[in-house]
């Protein structure tokens, strides 16, 4: 059931340690003050887990694995634990819920209805593939045996950022453990405290404890250990295009690691006059509102026919009006606040910067007061070229840029982005229109009459280009946590034949 009350702040109780076999633990030297998004007020210390303390969870990780059986037993065994797991976090809803609404952006009415209930469906949905994948038998001449075994690979780290915490934990650490792996996980040092609680269920759930450890603390002390640490046999990534390319040289430089890179965008929306304009304008204002543009696949730049510009454009500014921002934990809140005041001045950043090229506004482009945290106005810039500091850089607020088209080549040429290929909407009536804008748009997602995504977890996420290597969620996902050994048997075949 989908609740959606407000709470007090002040009442949410959470640990603020690591999570390592089982326990909490708080050894740190350093501690992060760690303040919530909606009025910036400091609200835990946060401990900054050294290489040592990765080490603890790696040691540990290792031993729950050789002592546990998790990935040994019958995957079965799997299967039922992380099923507990799922019913655990919808039992758990309310106050993982508040957690979650405490310390990032996310609006609790959002959180409950949206973010856990993700969650525990993603869990069950990984939880399936455990005895699932096991490989193939190879075609090969009859005298031989060929097979390619699936195998974990042992300890994995995963890093994640701060703007949907438990979901993009759970897209990291349900396909690794359904795989039979553990994992060490760090979350982003801005909103630290939900994943432990989500790894404390799976405790409780019967996974054995040490296969999901949570090490706290910053990127380039924390993140950097984990990259590096010798026992960790592959890295799972989301974050940004720059911290991507810091882990995989990481991962390269400390031994050839395998690494996902769930990485940034600039995603196009696509629009022909011909599309249902109305349908196309909620769909392109839902993602700009979502979590106030602080997603990956925010569909932030709109490429429109220019004999549908006004029109929608119309629609849009009405669309956008209407928003109700406020802190996380009140339950009318629909618009969230930006993650840091850091955060929000690299969009004040980045709007002036395309002020000073020529952007015109069309509505927003000020701070919405009033709350002690930072919100941004929706916000549609125009007389914009690719040169744009808007257009060009992920700017992570709600600001949408508008560029119109005459011709269908045109559109192509302006969606490709230098960089990124994250994801990208096509709106068009015409069949054979959006198969071509499929074919021509270089993405890992292309959404045709419609915006992000479903709780369809089989369709995976990832991106092309900058935006990233491998995939979140699908299949996929659990097939990168696996290696594959290749087995040839000499069968005697031949002799049995004579
Ligand atoms: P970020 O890159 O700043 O940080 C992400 C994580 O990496 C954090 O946990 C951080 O502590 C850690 N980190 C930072 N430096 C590190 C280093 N040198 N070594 C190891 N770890 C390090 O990103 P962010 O600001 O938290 O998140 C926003 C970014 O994430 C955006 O670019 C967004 O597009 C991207 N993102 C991508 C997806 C996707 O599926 N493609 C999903 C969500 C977010």
């Amino acid at each position: 059931m989908t609740r959606t009350c407000g709470f007090d702040p002040a009442s949410v109780e959470f640990a603020r340690g690591h999570f390592i076999g089982g326990q909490v633990v708080e050894d740190a030297t350093d501690h992060l003050s760690v303040a919530r998004p909606s009025d910036l007020i400091p609200y835990a210390d946060l401990p900054i887990g050294t290489a040592d303390t990765v080490d603890r969870a790696v040691t540990a990780a290792r031993q729950a694995l050789s002592s546990s059986g998790w990935a040994t037993q019958s995957p079965r065994e799997r299967v039922r634990a992380m099923r507990r797991w799922a019913d655990l976090v919808e039992s758990h809803q309310e106050e993982l819920g508040r957690l979650e609404a405490l310390g990032s952006t996310r609006p609790i009415s959002q959180v409950i209805a949206s973010d856990v209930a993700g969650v525990a469906e993603a869990i069950r949905f990984f939880s399936e593939w455990a005895d699932k994948l096991g490989g193939d038998v190879a075609a090969t001449r009859s005298n031989d045996l060929g097979m390619i075994v699936s195998e974990p690979y042992g300890v994995v780290g995963a890093i994640t950022p701060w703007n949907f915490p438990l979901s993009m934990a759970s897209w990291k650490a349900a396909p690794a453990l359904a795989a039979g792996n553990a994992i060490v996980l760090k979350p982003s040092e801005l909103t630290p405290f939900s994943t432990v609680r989500l790894a404390q269920l799976a405790v409780q759930a019967g996974i054995p404890p040490g296969i999901f450890n949570v090490v706290q603390g910053t990127g380039a002390v924390t993140g950097d250990a984990i990259t590096r640490h010798p026992g960790i046999a592959k890295i799972s990534f989301t974050g940004s295009t720059r911290t991507g390319t810091a882990i995989m040289t990481a991962a390269a430089e400390s031994g050839i690691k395998p690494v996902i890179l769930e990485l940034g965008g600039k995603s196009p929306q696509v629009v022909f006059a011909d599309a249902d304009l109305e349908r196309a304008a909620d769909c392109i204002a839902g993602s700009l509102l979502a979590n106030a543009g602080q997603a990956c696949v925010a569909g932030s730049r709109l490429i429109v026919e220019r004999s549908a510009e006004a029109a929608l454009v119309g629609l849009l500014q009405r669309k956008l009006s209407n928003i109700v921002p406020g802190h996380t934990w009140n339950a009318s809140t629909d618009y969230a606040p930006i993650v840091s005041e850091i955060q929000a001045r690299r969009i004040d950043r980045i709007l002036q910067q395309s002020r000073d090229q020529g952007a015109e506004f069309v509505m927003g482009g000020q701070r919405i007061e009033g709350y002690g945290g930072a919100w941004y106005q929706p916000t549609l810039l125009t007389n914009v070229t690719a040169a744009t500091a808007a257009v060009r850089e992920e700017i992570f607020g709600p600001v949408l840029t508008i560029q119109a088209f005459d011709t269908e080549e045109e559109a192509y040429a302006l969606a490709d982005h230098p960089e990124y290929g994250l994801a990208a909407g096509v709106y068009t009536r015409d069949l054979g229109r959006a198969m071509r804008a499929m074919r021509a748009i270089q993405a890992g997602t292309v959404w045709i009459n419609r915006y992000t995504r479903t709780m369809d977890f089989i369709l995976p996420t990832g991106g092309y280009k900058r935006s990233g290597i491998g995939k979140d969620l699908g299949r996929q996902a659990v097939e990168q946590n696996l290696r594959h050994k290749t087995v040839l048997i000499d069968i005697g075949a031949d002799q049995a034949a004579r």
